[in-house]
């Protein structure tokens, strides 16, 4: 992890609709993340992910941002397309497909059970303004 002092920690990998030329990066190291890890992936038209697999703790989320295909958790297929949105439990064993077109997604990948709160009861407002305001 590298040393950030600052509240913060910002990056840019482009285009989505470029992203094919990366294939599957992670940023988490890049973002200092301390609570998940977040993977851009780019699956080109008809490909599919090579393996079937699951995880020992934690859940993961896919949000397609681009293209169509399909998915599958303990055998039942479903389709999928931008703004799909698919959670697994660690234990589903899953797999996915690009369609007819290229396929980019991120998954989120975050400990089973971790979040104790959510914005509602952990976000505080501030008076601070800033020049927009
Ligand atoms: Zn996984």
């Amino acid at each position: 992890m590298k040393e950030n002092n600052k509240n913060y920690s910002i990056m840019n990998i482009g285009k989505f609709s470029d992203f094919h030329k990366k294939g599957r990066i992670t940023v988490g190291e890049d973002l200092n993340l301390t609570g998940c890890e977040i993977s851009i992936n780019s699956l080109p038209a008809d490909q599919s992910i090579p393996f079937v697999h699951s995880h020992k703790e934690n859940e993961e989320v896919y949000i397609v941002i681009q293209g169509t295909g399909k998915f599958i958790v303990d055998g039942e297929e479903f389709a999928i397309q931008e703004g799909s949105l698919i959670r697994v439990a660690p234990a589903g064993q899953r797999v996915l497909k690009a369609g007819n077109e290229e396929l980019i997604y991120l998954c989120m990948q975050v400990q089973n059970n971790s979040l104790k709160q959510a914005t509602n009861d952990d976000g505080i407002i501030h008076e601070t303004k800033v020049s927009w305001m």
